[in-house]
């Protein structure tokens, strides 16, 4: 039996139906407007993350000739979202992950003396990113739609919990640990909400989703809601925590990086929870039917294949993320051109709300083909400076990749050439979604272990490391003291 898996990204919706090979037998995929009212906002429609679930999950259920079993979900983490418990309708946006409004309240808690505590009870840091602040920012500026929180009128969850109660018509308010572990208001030692921190962030408990294992029979689906499909709903994971499962990550020191609309490089660590000094989250991976939690030490990039998106979109000087390899070929270098596409922002191992972009070094000589390549070299360059700060422990050999900007044969390439270690990208490079389906799968008996998903793995690509090692270098010197530069900016 088959297993539908559904990844609600930052950028879009798919959906794939996976095989118990671990193939990819259907998929679909629908992409959901960005808001940006003010600078540094960024808003989806909570609507139109419901609507772009349903239309790929109907392209990819009509692409599979057979039934599926069970329904995995993995979704953009952090990014916060209200809503009804009688009508599901939301009063408000979605505020994302990569929103910046927070900062003044981040400044405002850390002056007040309570990063140490947010930090050692959470793994994470007082940063816009994380939902905590973004919760704070609706009770001090809609105070009406908070009363309605307070009231028990609207729950409060992350991308993950709204489409579970989408999907069972309001029956259930769930979330998971991976998930949980990225609000601020999550005990992650203790595995549990926190009350001392949702009264710190003043978030009544009973607002929020209980958290349930990352697979097993979770919930099952309403068929008047959810396309005529009445199927367990068997696994839950926040993306990254998905596609360090999909890639089968289950040891002590598995790593993976997944470039999509930001890059995250995750470590599992196993059952303790490792902490950093140098900018690294901590954070929970996925926790068993039987109660067991494992955890991950987290490099989060906020901007990777958004800064390429924004080529596209924003000053619209490529038509395609896909011929972003091909203008970039067209040149040996940058010529010196240096992007450090801060575009929310910096998150590890910089950590500054207020920094943004800055394209430095253009000459009369540079060209479109240069500024395309500065935004993949800005892509290796901030991956490089999140795998610099790791542990020693967890040291890389080499650097398994996916995501959808991980189709970029140039940009894996210059990937290993500046780390000087091979990048292997697997032959599924959707393994966020495939990480939800191997949860949804193990949880119904699909997959009996983790060993039999271990052998679904399959290389497509080796990346062997080449250049010359004193030139790139030079470069990612060159790159810190643009960084250096793009810090502060927005203050
Ligand atoms: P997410 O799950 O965050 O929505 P995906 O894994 O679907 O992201 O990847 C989409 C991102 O990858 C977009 O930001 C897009 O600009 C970028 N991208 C897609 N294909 C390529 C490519 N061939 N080269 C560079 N970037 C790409």
């Amino acid at each position: 039996m088959s297993v539908l898996a559904i990844d609600a990204g930052t950028t879009g919706v798919t959906a794939v139906v996976v095989t118990p090979e671990g193939t990819i037998a259907a998929k679909g995929y629908q992409e959901f407007a960005q808001h940006f009212a003010r600078p540094g906002w960024v808003e989806h429609s909570p609507e139109e993350i419901w609507q772009a679930t349903l239309e790929a999950t109907r392209d990819a259920i009509k692409g599979y000739d057979g039934q599926v079993s069970a329904v995995g979900i993995t979704n953009q983490r952090e990014t916060v979202l209200l809503w009804d418990r009688e009508t599901l309708g939301s009063p408000r946006r979605a505020i994302v992950w990569q929103d910046r409004r927070t900062a003044a309240i981040c400044t405002r808690l850390r002056e007040e003396g309570h990063e140490p505590r947010v930090a050692q009870l959470t793994g994470l840091r007082l940063d816009p990113y994380f939902s905590g602040t973004k919760l704070v920012w609706l009770q001090e500026n809609e105070p009406n739609t908070w009363a309605l929180v307070e009231d028990g009128r609207y729950a409060v969850g992350t991308v993950d919990s709204y489409l579970i109660t989408r999907m069972t018509r309001g029956t259930w308010h769930v979330t998971d640990v991976s998930n949980a572990s990225r609000t601020l208001l999550y005990d992650l030692e203790r595995g549990d909400w926190s009350d001392e921190l949702c009264a710190l962030f003043g978030v009544p408990r009973d607002a929020l989703p209980d958290v349930v294992p990352s697979w097993g029979e979770i919930a099952t689906t309403d068929p008047r809601s959810f396309l005529g499909l009445e199927v367990p709903i068997a696994g839950i994971a926040g993306d990254q925590q998905s596609a360090l499962f999909g890639q089968t990550c289950f040891d002590v020191g598995d790593s993976k990086c997944t470039y999509g609309t930001g890059s995250f490089i995750l470590t599992n660590t196993g059952t303790e929870v490792v902490r950093s000094e140098a900018g690294l989250l901590s954070t929970a991976a996925w926790k068993s039917p039987s109660g067991d939690l494992t955890y991950a030490l987290e490099g989060a990039i906020f901007v990777t294949g958004a800064a390429v998106q924004w080529l596209r979109d924003g000053i619209q000087i490529v038509g395609s993320a896909a011929e972003t390899a091909a203008i970039a070929s067209t040149v040996d270098d940058s010529a010196g051109v240096v992007f450090v596409p801060a575009l929310t922002g910096l998150g590890a191992p910089d950590w500054d709300p207020h920094a943004r972009g800055l394209i430095i070094g253009i000459t009369r000589g540079t060209t479109r083909a240069h500024v395309v390549r500065a935004t993949l070299e800005a892509i290796t360059f901030e991956v490089r400076d999140v795998v610099d700060t790791l542990p020693a422990t967890t040291a890389l050999t080499s650097l398994t990749v996916d995501g959808g900007a991980s189709a970029n044969d140039l940009l894996c390439q210059l990937q290993a050439d500046l780390l000087g270690v091979p990048v292997e990208r697997p032959r599924i490079v959707e393994t966020t979604a495939l990480g939800a389906a191997f949860l949804a799968g193990l949880g119904t008996g699909v997959w009996g272990s983790m060993d039999d998903l271990r052998e679904t793995w399959q290389l497509d690509r080796r990346f062997e490391p080449g250049g010359d090692r004193a030139r790139t270098d030079a470069a990612h010197a060159r790159w810190r003291r643009a960084v250096e530069r793009a810090k502060g900016w927005a203050e």
